[in-house]
């Protein structure tokens, strides 16, 4: 390695807003975050929109069983009703 023109690699402790914090290495002295794997939406499944026509409710309404949330709803009330059943009989 060329002396004196690399940027100093060390470890360091990452800090989110969600509050998870853990260790890797980088050139920066502190890595605050404000979003990570363990808090945004993508890796969490949790859906966090501003709303304001209405449209998610308007598509869940008009698609909401074809999701697979949907679905698994379904299946879920389906066994509920099921076990209801069983325990009358
Ligand atoms: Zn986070």
């Amino acid at each position: 390695m060329k002396q004196g023109i690399h940027p100093e690699y060390h470890e360091v402790e990452v800090r989110c807003g969600c509050g998870a914090t853990w260790r890797t290495r980088s050139t920066k002295k502190e890595l605050t975050l404000e979003i990570c794997s363990s808090c945004h939406p993508f890796f969490t499944g949790r859906q966090k929109l501003v709303d304001t026509e209405g449209r998610v409710e308007r598509f869940m309404k008009k698609y909401g069983e074809v999701t697979v949330a949907g679905r698994r709803q379904q299946e879920a009330d389906r066994r509920r009703r099921a076990a209801r059943r069983a325990a009358t009989s």
